[in-house]
């Protein structure tokens, strides 16, 4: 009830920004609009287009981009939360909402792993998952999205169980491989079920990540045939290039790659799918917190990776963080068009950059600064804490 509530409020509200330099869709189709006006109702994008041909009439709240660029709000397709805004994994309190600071208003768990005592006895992983799925949808750290409540499978578990949990409202499995299940065999029946009742599944591609954890190899990927190829340039170790080449070319599920990962068998992944013709399986994540930390900036230091050093159009590395990923788990974000949320990132080109745009600025390998966040059509934050300085930033002029 309480949740409806909110929703009717917001539903009030009318959001128009304008003035926006650069509309970047998250649609690898047309990544860039020609527009300059996004208008939202409530917690949905309305009308997008130049501001004479839309309705900017009544609005509760305008935002004056300030000439610089809209994106939609970035998502995470790999985090590993425990409980609220702490990280056990380095002992950190607010990385959530420093990861807002970095553009992220959606993050998928891969799994609350890192939980101190983690049951992994059926009952017990079932209780856990549910406990962070209805933990996570009611804290929204800074207004951030946490879809969790992950369970990695073990063995024991009966299709029943997938049926249980899907009731119960989980609709993700943790990685794959991190449980007692290290076989394709079982690991393939159990994805199918979950897959049966609507749970997206997720498989540890590569050398173990910490230990206790272990290898997974292209064959028991292949076989699993889980709906991510999570973290396929390794979660850091990676496979053999050929490995990682097979996963492209004889899978169609999505290819992640991640910041805590091999920076140069994620750049390998993304040639060969593109020479596949296949960028939309390709999605970002951070895999994180991790061994190697927390990554506030982790999906831009992505986006501009994949732009500058593995020579895509910046506007295209974008939608890996943003309509690919979207799209890949059916999530109603991450696109800019009428009936999505209404959750957006605006960036410049950091001061002093040597790109002569925002744009160039990340071909070049900068990092955009941030200059306000908006999740479900209200504002989160203005200039960014962790970001490099945007050169402008937006301002509300009327709220
Ligand atoms: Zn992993």
């Amino acid at each position: 009830m309480a949740h409806e509530e909110v929703g009717k409020s917001a539903a009030q509200a009318k959001l128009v920004i304008r003035n926006i330099g650069l509309l970047l869709s998250g649609d690898l189709a047309q990544p860039i609009l020609d527009a300059d006006t996004v208008v939202c109702a409530g917690e949905r994008i309305v009308a997008v287009g130049k501001e004479k041909d839309v309705d900017v009439s009544g609005a509760t709240i305008t935002i004056d981009a300030k000439g610089t660029a809209l994106a939609p709000g970035l998502i995470d397709s790999h985090v590993h939360p425990v409980c609220g805004d702490w990280t056990p994994r380095q002992n950190q309190l607010g990385w959530i909402d420093s990861y807002l600071h970095g553009g992220v208003t959606t993050m998928i768990s891969a799994g609350e792993v890192h939980t101190p005592g983690r049951p992994k006895d059926v009952v017990g992983l079932k209780a856990m998952a549910i406990f962070a799925q209805r933990a996570f949808h009611a804290f929204r750290p800074g207004g951030v999205k946490v879809y969790a409540g992950a369970p990695v499978i073990e063995h024991g578990m009966v299709e029943d169980d997938f049926k249980e949990l899907a009731a119960a409202g989980v609709k993700i499995l943790g990685e794959v491989g991190l449980g007692s299940v290290k076989d394709g065999m079982t690991a393939r029946q159990m994805v199918g079920w979950a897959r049966k009742y609507g749970i997206q599944s997720t498989i540890h591609t590569g050398g173990p990540s910490i230990p206790g954890s272990s290898l997974i190899d292209k064959d028991m990927v292949l076989e699993t045939d889980a709906d991510v190829i999570g973290h396929v340039n390794g979660g850091h170790t990676a496979l053999p290039d050929d490995q990682i080449t097979a996963l492209c070319e004889r899978s169609t599920r999505a290819l992640e790659i991640v910041h805590n990962g091999n920076e140069r068998a994620g750049l390998l992944a993304l040639h060969t799918a593109r020479e596949l013709r296949q960028m939309r399986r390709v999605i970002l994540g951070t895999d994180s917190p991790a061994g190697s930390g927390a990554q506030p900036l982790g999906i831009i230091r992505m986006i501009s990776l994949l732009a500058s050093l593995g020579g895509i159009p910046a506007e295209l590395a974008v939608c890996c963080a943003t309509g690919n990923t979207a799209r890949m788990r059916a999530l109603n974000c991450g696109l800019i068009e009428p009936g999505r949320e209404a959750s957006f990132v605006l960036m410049d080109k950091a001061q002093h950059s040597a790109g002569k745009d925002m744009l160039d600025s990340i071909q070049k390998g900068d990092l955009p600064g941030i200059g306000m966040v908006v999740i479900d059509g209200a504002v989160s934050i203005q200039r960014s804490r962790n970001t490099p300085p945007a050169a402008r930033v937006p301002e509300v002029v009327r709220a």
